[in-house]
């Protein structure tokens, strides 16, 4: 049975105080969501302490948002692995569109932190995804599965368990615009087939998470689809309501 996952990614909002308030309050409503779907609450990290400590005695997790490409050392600025495994976070996202496209992440950059977040005993959340004029040329197969191979099958099959994918469409990261769910459920059959490739049976126990305006409104359709074992979720994540409202669809 592959894990069915809701994590938010905060992004860069929210001050630390309001931060601790949203976690507090969704860790309150965890017993609305059925205890077989993971909650993964992916703040700032000036704030990870503080979520830390509000969901210590849930069932929630806490991931990072990025991590350095280096251990450690004079790189003024970044944030490594080891710390924010230290800060209490069992997640990492890793390969944003947000980090490809506005901060030069390559295939390259995103292996070096790949193996960082899985030395410190990290699970990579790997985002994949097309842009708009890239699925207009009819290429996001071609574009998705490079990035899969590109990073991904450079692991060990042990390393691959951990991974979570999240396939988010760069034309529907906080547009407003969702991909359907037919569009989604092909190109995420598309990805188990592409991981079967290089790690056989294992692909079936990958959980591979939507993202993109996923809201309350349309989770439940997306959820339902074969391939689909959750979300990623921007700007609905930051309302407790809509967050837990995502995590009650499947
Ligand atoms: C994201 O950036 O990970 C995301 C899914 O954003 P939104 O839900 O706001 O589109």
């Amino acid at each position: 049975m592959r894990k069915k996952i809701v994590a938010g990614n905060w992004k860069m909002n929210t001050l630390p105080a309001e931060g601790a308030t949203l976690a507090h309050e969704i860790v309150s409503r965890i017993t609305e969501v059925p205890s077989d779907v993971q909650l993964i609450l992916a703040p700032p990290f000036t704030h990870l302490d503080r979520v830390a400590e509000a969901i210590k005695d849930s069932s929630a997790a806490l991931s990072a948002q990025n991590c350095a490409d280096r251990d450690k050392g004079a790189f003024t600025g970044e944030v490594s692995a080891a710390m924010i495994a230290a800060a209490g976070c069992t997640y990492v996202i890793l390969g944003h569109s947000e980090r490809r496209e506005y901060y030069h992440e390559t295939s390259a950059t995103l292996n070096s932190k790949m193996a960082l977040a899985l030395a410190n005993g990290l699970r990579p959340i790997y985002c994949v995804g097309e842009k708009l004029e890239e699925r207009e040329a009819g290429r996001h197969f071609d574009v998705v599965g490079a990035q899969i191979r590109e990073v991904l099958f450079n692991l060990t099959p042990e390393q691959m368990a951990s991974v979570v994918v999240a396939y988010e469409p760069v034309w529907a990261i906080g547009t407003g615009k969702t991909a359907t769910a037919e569009q989604a459920q092909e190109i995420h059959a598309f990805i188990r087939k592409t991981l079967a490739e290089k790690y056989g049976w294992l692909s079936e126990e990958i959980s591979i998470l939507y993202g993109g305006s996923c809201k309350p409104a349309n989770a439940r359709e997306l959820f339902a689809q074969k391939d689909i074992d959750g979300g990623l979720i921007g700007g609905a994540a930051l309302k407790a309501d809509d967050f837990i409202a995502i995590a009650r669809s499947f």
